[in-house]
């Protein structure tokens, strides 16, 4: 498994959406601004559907989601619909980079088994402080034959929490396939919505724990108004019809810029995943 390289002269963000739906305005906001900060810099922009949760993502929304990136006149030079070097592009085809990850963390003794049940993760605490991680062998035994476990990773720092890398149903975790992904394509920065502010130190010590060079994190403030504005519900809004008249066609710069005038004053919902 290639870990990224630690050259990077050449910027390279992405944008990471999950299928799950429609695309939202706080989604295109946040898509819009990577574009812009690697673009500005001159470097690549990556495209990834992020759909490594099976029950929750759904192909319709994934081919959806790029046509409203297209419309909103967004590019990318790597992603699902035009390839790349470090394709595949979408997570359900990248399982065997996932399992080796986590073939790599067990050779380095970081992961355990974990069979506490949701209701046993609550109660602890709003960090799981690794009740799994000292169990005996005779013990792993007695609780494997009730259930499949979750697998975690072991963290050194008292004060982190060790989390899950694989669910109990077999799917990889979010934030391992985060890491393998944005490492493998060589992503330099990542910018994203503040929902995702306390998964940042989680993915950035499983990079430490690939010996991976983590990319720059840039969160993006919300105003308040916006976030009082907040509408889950609110949709990218719709292309308009084709115009009647024979105006000049607009030049692609200003047409990104109206659409994204319209989604910088429209609602916006902050808190996306992606
Ligand atoms: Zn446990």
């Amino acid at each position: 498994m290639n870990w990224g390289s630690d050259q990077r002269d050449v910027k390279r963000g992405r944008f990471a959406p999950t299928p799950s739906g429609q695309l939202h305005l706080g989604n295109a906001w946040v898509a819009l601004l990577s574009w812009l900060q690697i673009r500005q810099a001159g470097g690549q922009f990556v495209l990834r559907i992020e759909d490594v949760d099976r029950h929750r993502s759904r192909p319709e929304f994934a081919g959806q989601i790029l046509a409203d990136l297209r419309w909103l006149g967004l590019d990318w030079d790597e992603g699902p619909d035009v390839g790349g070097p470090h394709g595949s592009y979408t997570q359900s085809e990248r399982d065997q980079l996932y399992a080796e990850a986590l073939q790599h963390l067990e050779r380095e003794s970081r992961l355990y088994p974990c069979y506490c049940s949701r209701a046993e993760v609550k109660a602890a605490g709003p960090a799981y402080r690794g009740a799994c991680r000292q169990l005996s062998a005779e013990e792993r035994e007695r609780k494997a034959g009730g259930k499949a476990p979750a697998l975690r990773v072991a963290l050194a720092e008292e004060a982190a929490e060790d989390f899950v890398v694989q669910r109990a149903d077999g799917m990889v975790s979010y934030q391992l396939a985060v890491v393998v992904d944005d490492a493998a394509m060589g992503i330099t920065d990542v910018l994203r919505g503040e929902d995702l502010l306390d998964a940042t130190p989680k993915q950035v010590r499983l990079y430490e724990a690939f010996g991976a060079v983590p990319p720059v994190f840039i969160t993006p403030r919300c105003s308040s108004t916006q976030k009082a504005a907040n509408s889950r519900k609110a949709p990218v809004p719709s292309p308009s019809p084709p115009s009647a008249t024979k105006a000049p066609a607009p030049s692609r710069s200003s047409a990104i810029l109206r659409r994204s005038a319209d989604i910088t004053t429209a609602p916006s919902r902050c808190r996306q995943r992606n």
